[in-house]
């Protein structure tokens, strides 16, 4: 007798609470069938899209299109999370398939000329339907995104255009692997004698990436940002840190099979290419029209804003710490593996401020406490905890979201802990994004993904305030992707400008520092006294210093990634001589090394997302800066009617309008850049 064949779970109903996927009977072979069952229903969808005997109107074309597609984000929500936090040779393999099958299938559709012709027929009427604001966007940008894959192309561009497509999401899938595997495969095995100038949470957090890895009683430095910068800037060990600083900033730039600057090169030639064939000059120009900045002039107008005051900045700070490796005796000049050691020796003369001081009382629990009653004071959310839900890693905690009047919002994943299978960074995604599309009102399920040092065995999770203040702005997209209330799923949540969307993110930091936060939340892991007041201060006093340093590490990626893409790159174009090329070209400080170097800067090529776009975060600041301030102008942090303004306008407005006029609604007029440069010191 044959046990019967197992049934597919992405082809089930999912009646779970909350409508979860089922992880614990997904496999990762379940994927490619889901996919192409998946793929085939898309088809089917978009078949009867175009055959629609009716005239051409928004809801049999548009709606209809908003409609389509609801298998494959199904089957993609659980896909693209486990690669990033579940990633395994077996789901690489897959994904790497998978990669320009998806692209060939988005692009079928994105060149589908009788689906075109319908949506542009309804476009052309645009102005004589009675479409409601929302309506009218969606359209806008429907119509617009057909443009913008190459719907207006003649045959033989349609194609070319397409196979770019297919080959780019395969380069960007084994860009991303190439880093994964160059920051898996190293490790710095340490003894005890090794340790000097480490506080304990950096011990015990290498102890058990040593013992991880097989090497129990020894200590591991890896390439992940939470265990190579705190190494950085606490190892009294120069040897050391040169040594960790080397292989960090060679990630990509390996030789052999994980070397990326082939792939990085052919990217560039191919977006460029694209971009021509779409009538722009550069793929930048393509890429920044339908950005909040609009032009790459208007994008390197803001980063020359901050890039020469904070040149001048360094050069201070760099004679200071010169003067501190006099001080103890030390003969050499300040090189980048130093800048950060120095700094925080510095940090600690200046502002009587030291990391190990302020860790105790940022325990994991009470940062995710903090960032939650934030959002209660704000925006009237609770959170729930569900342990009883089984999700991809046991790991990963799952909270019920309310509002004030106990609706359910959201479910909300946090997903704090490094571990080897784990991509680095942080990041929000989210399983199932909302909707109220047919009077069905979809709530979403969203995640946040942090890469913290778990807590040695027993022991509560000390966070640093680097991480705290990640913890904050993941979850500031968090409420961006929960908080939305828009009817088409399209334009849900963080569905907007990529220059708008680190927005919501970037202020949400502000909170985090705020003593009516502090007060209530930082309390010693031991003791449980409340975090002095005096400390609270130093933290807040000391909050721009060594500002010049991160905004040239900042800038300088922003402005090499703004270059490249500026760029009609030769078939031989070394990527790594121009990068090097423009860093002297604007006077990059020898001591700095770029924040993602060309080889492995994941933002820009493991896929298009921040492909000269990653000035993005700057552009945002200047909306956060300015934004906090209408806060301290109403003279409290949590006035409820900014706090309303905020809610309607931008937290729960995703795409529903143009970024610019989003943030007038909200702040009742334009940004203004001086508020950033005022809070960096740089005014
Ligand atoms: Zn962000």
């Amino acid at each position: 007798m044959n046990a019967p064949a197992r049934q597919n779970p992405f082809f089930e109903p999912w009646t779970g609470p909350f409508e979860l996927p089922p992880f614990d009977r997904i496999r990762a072979e379940d994927f490619q069938p889901a996919y192409e069952r998946a793929m085939a229903e898309h088809n089917a969808e978009i078949a009867a899209i175009v055959a629609d005997p009716n005239p051409p109107d928004f809801d049999n074309t548009v709606t209809a299109l908003e409609r389509a597609g609801a298998a494959m984000n199904r089957v993609g929500g659980v896909f693209w999370n486990l690669t990033g936090t579940e990633s395994t040779p077996e789901l690489q393999a897959i994904e790497r398939e998978l990669a320009p099958k998806l692209a060939d299938h988005y692009s079928a559709i994105g060149l589908n000329e009788a689906l075109f012709k319908r949506v542009e027929a309804v476009w052309k009427q645009r102005e004589a339907l009675a479409l409601t604001a929302e309506q009218k966007r969606v359209l806008e940008l429907t119509y617009d995104g057909f443009v913008r894959s190459g719907a207006l192309l003649a045959p033989e561009q349609k194609t070319r255009f397409a196979e770019i497509a297919s080959r780019l999401a395969t380069l960007g899938a084994q860009f991303a692997q190439n880093i994964l595997k160059d920051e898996a495969d190293w490790a710095m095995l340490l003894e005890e004698g090794d340790l000097d100038g480490l506080p304990q949470s950096l011990r015990d957090a290498a102890a058990r990436a040593a013992a991880d890895r097989g090497h129990a009683g020894k200590f591991a430095i890896t390439l992940a940002r939470s265990s190579v910068e705190p190494f950085l800037t606490y190892s009294a060990r120069r040897d050391l840190r040169e040594k960790a600083f080397a292989a960090w900033i060679r990630r990509g730039e390996n030789e052999g099979p994980t070397d990326n600057r082939a792939i990085a090169a052919e990217t560039l030639r191919l977006r460029d290419e694209s971009a021509r064939l779409l009538g722009y000059p550069t793929y930048a120009h393509f890429k920044l029209s339908d950005q909040m900045a609009k032009t790459p002039e208007n994008v390197r107008g803001l980063l020359d804003k901050v890039w020469t005051p904070a040149k001048a900045a360094v050069a201070r700070d760099r004679g200071a710490l010169q003067e501190l490796v006099a001080a103890e005796g030390g003969n050499f000049e300040i090189a980048a593996h130093d800048w950060r050691y120095y700094a925080e020796k510095l940090r600690k003369a200046l502002h009587d401020i030291d990391e190990n001081e302020i860790r105790p009382y940022l325990e994991l629990e009470a940062v995710i406490g903090a960032a939650f009653d934030v959002a209660h004071r704000l925006f009237g959310l609770t959170f729930a905890e569900r342990s009883d839900l089984v999700l991809y890693n046991k790991e990963a905690r799952a909270f019920d979201v309310t509002d004030a009047q106990g609706k359910h919002v959201a479910l909300f994943i946090g997903d704090y802990f490094a571990r080897p299978t784990k991509r680095g960074g942080a990041w929000m995604s989210g399983f199932r994004s909302q909707s109220k599309l047919d009077g069905k009102d979809v709530r979403p399920i969203v995640v946040n993904v942090l890469n913290c040092a778990k807590g040695a065995e027993g022991q509560k999770t000390l966070i640093s305030l680097t991480d705290a203040k990640t913890l904050f702005h993941e979850f500031g997209h968090a409420l961006h992707g929960m908080l939305t209330q828009t009817t088409y799923p399209s334009i849900a949540g963080t569905n907007v400008a990529r220059d708008f969307v680190e927005f919501p993110s970037q202020l949400y930091e502000h909170w985090l520092l705020r003593p009516e936060t502090l007060a209530r939340f930082a309390r010693h892991a031991e003791t449980g006294a409340a975090i002095p007041d005096d400390l609270v201060a130093r933290i807040r006093a000391s909050q721009t210093f060594n500002v010049g340093w991160e905004k040239v590490e900042f800038c300088s990626s922003a402005i090499v990634d703004l270059d490249l893409h500026l760029l009609s790159p030769a078939e031989d174009f070394d990527i790594v001589g121009f990068e090097r090329a423009q860093l002297e070209k604007i006077g990059m400080p020898r001591e700095i090394v770029m924040r993602h170097r060309t080889p492995h800067f994941g933002h820009v090529f493991s896929g298009s997302g921040y492909a000269s776009g990653y000035y993005s975060y700057l552009w945002s600041a200047v909306l956060d800066t300015d934004g906090f301030a209408a806060f301290e102008e109403a003279g409290d942090v949590f006035d409820p009617q900014t706090a309303r303004r905020l809610k309607d306008h931008v937290y729960a407005a995703g795409n529903s309008a143009p970024p610019e006029e989003a943030y007038r609604a909200f702040r009742g007029r334009d940004p203004d850049a001086r508020a950033l440069l005022k809070a960096q010191g740089f005014a």
